[in-house]
């Protein structure tokens, strides 16, 4: 039994196979599947997680059929050649011991492409295209469709297959009476409108014998009106236990759903509840999943017996060693997802490959190859934002003797700011992480010291790497000396009292974040999910069909907030894709007034004067935050390069100020310190 985590790695017996320990790498789609060389990439990528120690992985989405798209031509699985092209990938999990499911997947009305199909023709509100009503021949050959899919990922070596049944894709179409109009025996009666996924379970089941796992993927909360209740989540749980699935797996919120799922405010393991209720009714074992992060978290969960294994998807990007680092003690040195979104899902979103924000080299592996240095040398690294700790952790890995300073008493850069506004808390893990990492490669870290072009120029560094981050951009106009005025900076480092009504200029990511934090009171630990449910009306016994109260109270703030930028058109509509809209619901909750198309006139004692829609207004504020950007931190290098100092490099903020996120330092960093 292992001593800390003694649920997480008992082996789950399912009879004809045995899973290592109960940790599953959900189902993502990465955008490797579709390149070119495709299959090699998603062979190195998952052969590094089951190296990673992880008991069972499941692949992104394969469709079964061209209908079933999530975008034309991305992957699908319905040949017995494309099924070859698979054994490069189950060959990879296997020889690292690990088990691999191919998620079939079928896309249904929320497919990106002219021949969608759908239970009824209901046109989502995410897709541009009305899907095509299926006839009862295309059920019966979609059923066939996907069992032909489950025998091909057999051919392929794959250990099982996850069937899709949840977040709104096909599956769950039928189910809900929100999409499913159907009068004949596939829609109306709950007994009709469930018939489509088992007769999927059983058509596969009987095309795969008996020793393949089949997992069912059910939609526990579908957080829209018209979604299930409790009760017929049940009932179709024990229904899909009958028609030969394996394990049922937890799905969470519809893909349109209003409700943030698994963004990084969304409290760790927000949502186990509704597993630990369905688990009460079922025999097969249960799989819980969103926003479980760390092997704590995993291991209360499987221990409070609210399930019989815990799926990770993101944290598999963040770290591919989060398992083997978990059994061997060594959770302080897991690199956590901290569910920002910004480099795995906003990529897909816009068809890019993922990656990952603390993790630049995930779905990179057989590109971004950590190798010693041929010259070990020696490194200063001069600012320990994410771009500089990037950089001189990774120049120590491959050797390199690296000295880093920074002028403040913590390393961590604006992470310091990030990690106090209310929902970003994880960011917290980033610095953790790090702080380990320098120990672990021998980095020296000289914190309280500003490094300036003599003692470098004077201190014989080989290379000298100039990670000085920015400082905030400082408008210009009439009473930005006023006493009202603070900059983003001093507000979240200092704290000072503020008033009750504020004006924020700059509605970026920064903005954003300031807004939250002035209008959110903190909360306890404990009373975190209750909040979190009242704030976006989340039934969480699913009383209420699909869990979601549409009247629920909007939430009280002690301030009136001002959210102001100067273009026009929607107000932060350069937040990240897949989060933007969480931030904007989330301080307009709050009653926050937002304005673009503001000219900034002046600021007084009567509060700040602004020019909008060509009228003049004066906003009667008590203080104006200012969070109107940022600019480089550059002087140094430009010192350094006046000196001729012989090899210096320029990262992160200090380089480029514009389009700056931690994505990017941390990206930058690493590239650089993977040259030196
Ligand atoms: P910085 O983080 O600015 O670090 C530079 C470091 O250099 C500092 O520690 C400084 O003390 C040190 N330094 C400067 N000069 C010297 C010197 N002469 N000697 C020694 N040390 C020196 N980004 C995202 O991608 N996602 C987010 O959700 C997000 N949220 C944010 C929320 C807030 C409130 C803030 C303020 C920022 C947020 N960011 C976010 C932005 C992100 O933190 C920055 O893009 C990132 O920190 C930039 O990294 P950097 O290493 O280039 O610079
Ligand atoms: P930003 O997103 O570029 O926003 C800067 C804001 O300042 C804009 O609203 C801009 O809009 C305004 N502005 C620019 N120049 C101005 C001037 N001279 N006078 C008045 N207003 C001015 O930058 P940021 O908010 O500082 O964030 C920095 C980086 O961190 C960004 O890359 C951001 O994405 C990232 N970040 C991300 C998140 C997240 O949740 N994903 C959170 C925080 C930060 P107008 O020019 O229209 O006025
Ligand atoms: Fe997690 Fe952000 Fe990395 Fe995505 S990009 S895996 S959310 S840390």
């Amino acid at each position: 039994m292992h001593p800390t985590y003694p649920n997480l790695f008992q082996p789950l017996d399912l009879g004809f196979t045995r899973i290592k320990n109960r940790v599953l790498m959900g189902s993502m789609h990465t955008g490797l599947e579709e390149l070119e060389d495709g299959y090699a990439k998603v062979a190195a990528y998952f052969a590094e997680r089951a190296a990673g120690g992880v008991g069972l992985i499941v692949t992104g989405g394969y469709a079964p059929n061209r209908a079933g798209w999530v975008s034309p031509f991305s992957a699908k699985l319905t040949s017995s050649r494309e099924a070859r092209r698979h054994r490069v990938i189950t060959d990879a999990v296997h020889e690292r011991d690990g088990k691999i499911l191919l998620q079939i997947l079928h896309a249904g009305r929320y497919g990106y492409h002219p021949l969608a199909v759908a239970p009824s023709r209901i046109k989502s509100p995410i897709s541009p295209f009305a899907p095509w009503k299926l006839t009862k021949f295309g059920i019966r050959k979609t059923i066939m469709d996907f069992a032909s899919c489950a025998k091909y990922a057999k051919l392929a070596g794959y250990d099982g297959v996850e069937v899709m049944g949840s977040e709104g894709y096909l599956i769950n179409e039928f189910i809900a009476p929100r999409t499913n109009k159907r009068r004949d025996g596939w829609g109306g009666s709950f007994e009709n409108r469930i018939r489509f996924p088992l007769a999927i379970l059983q058509a596969i089941r009987e095309t795969v014998g008996e020793d393949f796992m089949v997992v069912y993927r059910l939609s526990m909360l579908d957080l829209v009106e018209g979604g299930s209740t409790r009760d017929e989540v049940i009932e179709l749980a024990q229904q899909v236990e009958r028609s030969g699935a394996n394990m049922i797996n937890t799905g969470i919120g519809w893909h349109e759903a209003r409700v943030p799922t698994i963004v990084t405010s969304v409290p760790r393991a927000a949502f186990v509840e509704i597993t630990k209720q369905v688990k009460a009714h079922i025999q097969i074992p249960i799989i819980t999943a969103n926003r479980i992060n760390t092997p704590e978290v995993a291991e209360s969960v499987l221990a409070s017996g609210a399930a019989d294994m815990v799926s990770m998807a993101r944290p598999f990007l963040a770290d591919p060693h989060f398992v083997n680092k978990a059994r061997l003690n060594q959770s302080e040195m897991i690199n956590t997802c901290i569910g920002c979104n910004q480099a795995c899902l906003d990529h897909v979103f816009v068809g890019r490959t993922a990656s990952c924000l603390v993790n630049p080299y995930a779905c990179r592996e057989t590109e971004w190859l950590l190798e010693e240095a041929k010259k070990p040398a020696s490194v200063a690294v001069i600012g320990a934002g994410p771009a500089g700790l990037a950089c001189a952790t990774t120049a120590a890995a491959r050797g390199h003797q690296v000295v880093l300073f920074d002028r403040e008493g913590e390393i961590g850069g604006q992470f310091n700011m990030a990690k106090k506004i209310p929902g970003k808390e994880e960011f917290y893990e980033t610095l953790r992480y790090f702080r380990h990492k320098i120990d672990e490669v021998g980095v020296e870290l000289r914190l309280n010291e500003v490094a300036t072009s003599d003692m470098l120029s004077e201190s014989g560094f080989e290379h000298v790497v100039i990670a000085t981050g920015v400082h905030p951009r400082r408008p210009h106009f009439r009473g930005m000396d006023h006493p009202k005025v603070i900059f983003y900076k001093d507000l979240l480092t200092k704290e000072p009292e503020l008033g009750s009504k504020i004006a924020i200029i700059g509605a970026g990511g920064i903005g954003f974040d300031v807004a939250e934090f002035l209008l959110q009171e903190t909360v306890p630990e404990d009373q975190r999910k209750d909040h979190f449910y009242r704030e976006w009306g989340i039934d969480i016994s699913v009383k209420v069909p699909g869990g979601l109260i549409t009247d629920a109270p909007a939430p009280a703030s002690k301030r009136k907030i001002f959210l102001l930028q100067r273009r026009e058109g929607k107000i932060g509509a350069r937040l990240g894709k897949t989060t933007g809209w969480v931030h904007r619901s989330s301080v307009k909750k709050y009653g926050t007034e937002m304005l673009s198309g503001v000219e900034y006139r002046a600021i007084d004692d009567r509060g700040l004067h602004i020019i909008h829609r060509q009228q003049e207004r004066c906003l009667e504020v008590d203080h104006v935050v200012v969070c109107a950007g940022q600019e480089s931190n550059r002087q140094l290098y430009d010192e350094l390069v006046k000196k001729r100092c012989a090899s210096v490099h320029l990262i992160g903020g200090a380089k480029k100020a514009a389009e700056l996120d931690a994505k990017l330092a941390i990206e930058n960093g690493t590239e650089i310190g993977l040259r030196l």
